[in-house]
């Protein structure tokens, strides 16, 4: 990345946006699928809750400096009752079963050692680029689907591992982790963390043979923020390459990390064959229309 290059607000939302949407896409690809595979970038390109959520959370938000959970559950359910949302896990679903019966958006969703899943971590993306964000906002954006103290610590990890990237704190170096941790619960998904910042020298790969990248958020959101420390030396697409090799829940680990690494060095350089391929996703005028009209 060229450190003089000043890279604004509004191209790190979008870089955010469209490289969670091409991690969702090439992880989607392997969910589950058998580890040391050849990756292939090509074929069909396809998102999943991952990016359908974190768009929903866009239309809620995106237009007033003011977030309200009521409003996000209302987008949440919308996009649930037109057919548009795929791959959702268990918490997500329950929750929007209970809203579309008119329940409330503080009482619906899991509680509980289940409700520990990755479905918040990997929509909370957008929050981050909301200048005026009290924690207790955060909280409640998550337990609209996960009431758990580890989901809402992976995804407050996410959320300030992009605000270091916003505010330019953190430049792409292997310190990302250190950057975050005292922002943190102490929960499982802060010890993850510290034992991952003390294996900084290891790849991706060596480091997916120790932990797994399950939908667990205790596994997934520490290795995709492992992931992204990675980005000045081995690049995107190679960071991709090894998530996906690792296996588990790769379409969340490259979407999380694709968010991550997109608020870092937006939407200006994106590779042509990815491009192409991101727009047929049908999604890129939606994502213009609301980095387009986003208030701070
Ligand atoms: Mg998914």
């Amino acid at each position: 990345m060229e450190k003089s290059h000043v890279i604004n607000f509004k191209s790190r939302l979008k870089g955010c946006l469209i490289y969670g949407a091409i991690g969702d896409s090439i992880g989607g690809k392997y969910e589950g699928t058998a580890t040391n595979l050849v990756i292939d970038f090509s074929g069909d390109w396809s998102i999943s809750d991952d990016t359908q959520l974190t768009l929903a959370t866009c239309e809620a938000i995106f237009d007033s400096e003011k977030i309200r959970p009521e409003k996000v559950a209302a987008r949440f359910l919308d996009w649930y009752n037109r057919g548009k949302l795929t791959g959702l896990g268990a918490s997500t679903l329950k929750a929007l079963r209970e809203l579309q019966i008119g329940g409330h958006w503080a009482l619906v969703g899991r509680s509980g050692d289940y409700a520990a899943g990755n479905g918040a971590a990997m929509r909370i993306a957008p929050l981050a680029f909301k200048r005026k964000m009290e924690r207790h906002t955060i909280k409640d954006i998550c337990t609209i689907t996960h009431k758990n103290d580890e989901a809402y610590t992976g995804a407050l990890a996410i959320y300030y591992a992009i605000v270091r990237a916003i505010d330019g704190d953190w430049m792409g170096g292997d310190n990302l982790i250190e950057k975050i941790l005292d922002e943190l619960p102490d929960t499982n998904v802060k010890d993850r963390l510290i034992e991952l910042d003390q294996l900084k020298e290891l790849t991706i790969a060596e480091i997916g043979l120790r932990y797994k990248a399950t939908g667990y958020v205790v596994d997934s959101v520490p290795i995709s923020i492992f992931a992204a420390q990675k980005i000045n030396q081995i690049g995107i697409k190679e960071i991709f390459t090894e998530l996906v090799k690792i296996g588990g829940d790769t379409d969340t680990t490259c979407s999380m990390t694709g968010q991550i690494i997109g608020s870092l060095i937006g939407d200006e350089n994106v590779p042509s064959d990815w491009m192409n391929k991101f727009i047929g996703l049908g999604i890129k005028d939606s994502i213009d229309y609301l980095v387009g009209n986003w208030k701070e």
